[in-house]
């Protein structure tokens, strides 16, 4: 049994998820120890215990040591079947990183699957659901990946309750992607958004970007939105270029200014827009592992240009390289300026 130690790198619970599915597709049985060791407290928390639940589920995985805090599991996979599967975290923790966890088996795996998940929809420290939908799922899909992504309520903390649900048919063919140019900006779209709270909180942080220099231009799109349990406020900027559409939020927390809030969210987008990256910090971690499954199955090599390596984005390489035969290069082309290349070794 090939063991895992969730101390590398940045020891988060991606190492978590990402051995889940790369365990699932490979069809090689794992066992974890130190489970987020960098985290406090370390240990399984509802968000992983359901990722390891639904992992087991769609491929009828035999499990030992998947409760509250354990800093050790095991996880022996059998063959993946597809299916309607639905899963409720039962917190507000992160339904994207939950669907994170499954589509990239799923998507290279030979069947239909509907998969709904509960709890939190747009959550700090993950990408919230119209990351999920704007930025990875095209390029998802560029890459031949047949996948739908859709939502039914929003969920913030605390009560959580959202409702995220993925369609997956089987993908035709799967090809490289090489995303060094974004071309020309196509849209540039900043939508804040309101879930029970006053209208004039997303009203401020619109006013608040659009008085930026270089702003004015941009399309604002106030969102009202009250079928979800807990309030909530975020801030979402879409940047579409003709090779990317990269997204850039801030969540509103109380006590927080709107115009705080509305800020946070810009000095993203606009650190991006100063760079030459085509693929932001954030994508760059993520995209990383259907590509790299992608090239370990089909050949195929796949590059961005990104910024400098985030610590989720060296250990996932790590961690890639414990299942697959891929490597992940990361060239620095200048201060801050990365190429990724993912190809077999
Ligand atoms: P971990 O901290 O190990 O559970 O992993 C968190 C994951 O969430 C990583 O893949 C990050 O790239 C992703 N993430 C965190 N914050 C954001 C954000 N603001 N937008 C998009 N993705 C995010």
């Amino acid at each position: 049994m090939l063991e895992i130690n969730g101390n590398l790198g940045e020891a988060g619970g991606q190492i978590v998820r990402s051995s889940l599915t790369l365990s699932m597709l490979t069809q090689t049985p794992f066992r974890m120890i130190n489970v987020r060791a960098g985290r406090k407290p370390t240990g399984l928390k509802k968000q992983h215990q359901t990722a390891v639940s639904a992992a087991a589920r769609v491929c009828n995985a035999c499990v030992t040591g998947n409760s509250l805090g354990s800093g050790t599991f095991t996880f022996e996979p059998n063959a993946i079947q597809s299916g309607t599967y639905r899963f409720d975290i039962g917190t507000a923790g992160s339904t994207t990183l939950i669907m994170q966890t499954l589509l990239p088996a799923l998507m290279f795996a030979d069947g239909t699957f509907e998969i709904e998940v509960t709890g939190g929809t747009h959550n700090p420290w993950a990408p919230t659901f119209d990351f999920l939908q704007k930025a990875y799922q095209p390029i998802v899909r560029q890459m031949g990946g047949d996948v739908r992504l859709d939502i039914s309520r929003i969920g913030f903390y605390p009560k959580g309750g959202g409702q995220i649900s993925a369609d997956v048919q089987p993908a035709e063919s799967w090809k490289p992607l090489d995303l060094v140019k974004r071309g020309k900006e196509v849209s540039r779209v900043v939508r804040p958004l309101v879930a029970k709270l006053p209208l004039h909180i997303a009203e401020r942080e619109c006013r608040t970007i659009e008085t930026t220099d270089g702003w004015k231009k941009a399309k604002y799109r106030v969102e009202e939105n009250n079928n979800s349990f807990s309030p909530g406020n975020v801030v979402t900027i879409e940047l579409s270029f003709e090779k990317i559409t990269e997204v850039f939020t801030a969540l509103g927390k109380q006590g927080t200014p709107a115009q705080k809030v509305a800020k946070t969210a810009l000095r993203a987008a606009t650190e991006y827009l100063e760079s030459e990256a085509v693929v932001g910090d954030y994508l760059a971690d993520q995209l990383m592992l259907p590509m790299a499954i992608a090239a370990d199955k089909f050949g195929h090599t796949y590059r961005y240009r990104t910024h400098a390596p985030s610590d989720h984005s060296t250990t996932h390489a790590a961690l890639i390289g414990q299942f697959l035969d891929v490597e992940v290069d990361m060239q620095p082309q200048g201060e801050n300026d990365y190429v990724f290349s993912i190809h077999r070794s």
